[in-house]
């Protein structure tokens, strides 16, 4: 069956049997209850079928169907939905649920926050642009270091799989790849009370990467210099420090000690 890859979905599709089959064993699913963002032409659902218990696959482009429907004939624990993943509510899938996907780019972020926001989400194997990854898994002080970076390995422990070419992709795309496992922490490392505080903290510290944490902060918060100068003092920071340069248990003691939300 032919089917056009259509750009506006992010459908670039995988081929390579022996990728896939290192993708679904690394992912470690066996017997477990997985959902698939994007099956596509099915590549790798078919193997995810082969290993997991069962597959929940979300689908948008409907016109995917027929090309669907064959595969899913071959495995009584695959269903596929036509819909748009983000619109899903996962919360209602009462048991533990592993991601694996080759997600569409064009709302990798989306997608990460909300596999992070969910709680029965345990962990998430994704192929991603491997600009992304580098930026995900950055060092303080690096150039790619962000607010997502910490955020992410706030909530999870993550590395990387593996890189993968663009040429392995049908049709090739503009950028190299690769895939990153996250594996959610069990237990906060903040009370789940300040965890939005903690969000807020990162999210305002990055706005401006420039400005130092002390403006950024009186911003967002518009609570007076002096007084967040003190508290960096305080806590043995520089008054100068930017956000770059704090490592994500420096944003958690911060967090633990802001008296100001
Ligand atoms: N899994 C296939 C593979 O590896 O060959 C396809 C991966 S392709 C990069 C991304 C897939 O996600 C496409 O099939 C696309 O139609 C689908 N997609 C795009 N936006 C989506 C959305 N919001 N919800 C569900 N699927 C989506």
């Amino acid at each position: 069956m032919n089917h056009q890859a259509k750009k506006r979905y992010g459908q670039n599709f995988l081929r390579d049997k022996n990728l896939l089959k290192k993708i679904v064993r690394e992912s470690d699913i066996e017997d477990k209850h997985v959902v698939e963002v994007g099956p596509g032409q099915g590549a790798l659902t078919t193997f995810l079928a082969l290993s997991a218990k069962d597959v929940i696959a979300f689908e948008i482009d409907e016109s995917l169907k027929p090309i669907l429907d064959e595969i899913k004939n071959e495995h009584q624990n695959l269903t596929i939905l036509y819909q748009d993943f983000l619109e899903t509510d996962l919360s209602l899938y009462d048991k533990e649920l592993h991601v694996v996907a080759n997600v569409p780019y064009y709302i990798t972020t989306p997608i990460l926050f909300k596999l992070l926001e969910t709680p029965n989400v345990k962990t998430a194997s994704l192929m991603i642009q491997k600009e992304v990854c580098d930026r995900l898994l950055a060092t303080p002080n690096s150039k790619q270091y962000n607010a997502l970076s910490i955020i992410l390995q706030y909530y999870a422990q993550v590395n990387k799989m593996m890189d993968v070419k663009r040429h392995m992709f049908m049709p090739v795309p503009n950028v190299d790849s690769a895939v990153i496992r996250i594996v959610k922490r069990e237990q906060p490392l903040i009370e789940k009370h300040k965890e939005a505080l903690f969000l807020k903290l990162v999210k305002e510290a990055f706005r401006q990467k420039r400005k130092t944490l002390v403006n950024n902060w009186y911003e967002a918060f518009n609570v007076p210099k002096h007084e967040i100068e003190a508290f960096l003092i305080k806590f043995g920071y520089s008054p100068n420090i930017r956000a770059e340069a704090l490592t994500k248990e420096d944003f958690i003691l911060l967090t633990k000690e802001w008296k100001n939300d």
